[in-house]
């Protein structure tokens, strides 16, 4: 009688559990909900941008605001049209760049809060080159994979059977969760994603961008350019073993055509 209640219990929670990535349709496992997840993620976005030295170049920070937009407007225009917008309930969009050339990076906070670093601009060399980072950064909070990591970290922690904690009740190891899943302080955005991660954000940011009006053989260009740049400054989002460039370019390459669909539609 336990036993067949613990596997009801189990049943119910993996159907309740469950979320489909936007776009690729991947089935993802989902403890926690994004009204817990964004409050969190918004109030670490504001403590970093705070503290941080915003950029004084306005040609630079417009054009991280103005391609942001872009593929804001695009993120919801797909959204829209595959009746998915209401996985977009609380984003509050902010674009931000920070002054800081050694850090090549950039990263979307759950909830749509993103902040480019000036180290990764010469990478991006042009409006295009912001909008293939911009498209993939934005495609991990769509996809929610910090959620995913989290839930995941649910799971390692022996809850899944333990309902109330699993289901968001318990705050302290919700917060804990997350900063394991986005960084704290100065290691926000600094964490690997796996490589089912990136791979998935580089096809979905493709069709973004696409969709935002870029063409998506800029992609490719850029990891071209973060290739030759050396893994040097490169934070662990970005080092070439995860996954290496050549086998990022690769499958970019082949996710084109697919993209190219969504392009100047
Ligand atoms: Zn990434």
């Amino acid at each position: 009688m336990i036993k067949r209640f613990i596997v009801f219990s189990l049943l119910g929670l993996l159907v309740y559990a469950c979320a489909k990535v936007a776009v690729t349709g991947r089935q993802q496992l989902s403890l926690v909900s994004n009204a817990e997840i964004i409050p969190m993620a918004n109030q670490q976005y504001d403590s970093v941008v705070k503290t941080a030295n915003l950029s004084k170049n306005q040609q630079q920070v417009a054009m991280v605001k103005s391609v942001g937009s872009r593929i804001q407007r695009a993120v919801e225009q797909y959204m829209a049209e595959h009746n998915a917008s209401s996985e977009l309930q609380g984003f509050q969009w902010e674009y931000n760049l920070i002054e800081d050339p050694k850090t090549v990076n950039a990263w979307c906070m759950p909830g749509g809060k993103v902040a480019f670093y000036t180290g990764i601009m010469p990478i991006c060399k042009d409006e295009a080159g912001v909008a293939v980072v911009m498209g993939h950064e934005v495609a991990h909070a769509v996809a929610n994979h910090a959620r995913e990591r989290m839930s995941q970290g649910l799971v390692a922690n022996g809850l899944l059977g333990t309902l109330g904690a699993a289901l968001g009740q318990n705050p302290t190891l919700t917060k804990e969760l997350f900063f394991q899943a986005v960084g704290v302080g100065a290691q926000v955005g600094m964490l690997k994603f796996s490589r089912q991660h990136e791979s998935e954000a580089d096809k979905i940011g493709l069709i973004f961008m696409a969709m935002a009006g870029y063409d998506p053989h800029e992609a490719p260009r850029f990891w071209e350019r973060m290739q030759s740049q050396g893994d040097g400054a490169a934070p662990p989002e970005w080092l070439s073993t995860h996954p290496s460039h050549s086998s990022r370019i690769k499958d970019l390459n082949e996710a084109i055509p697919e993209a190219m669909k969504y392009y100047k539609k």
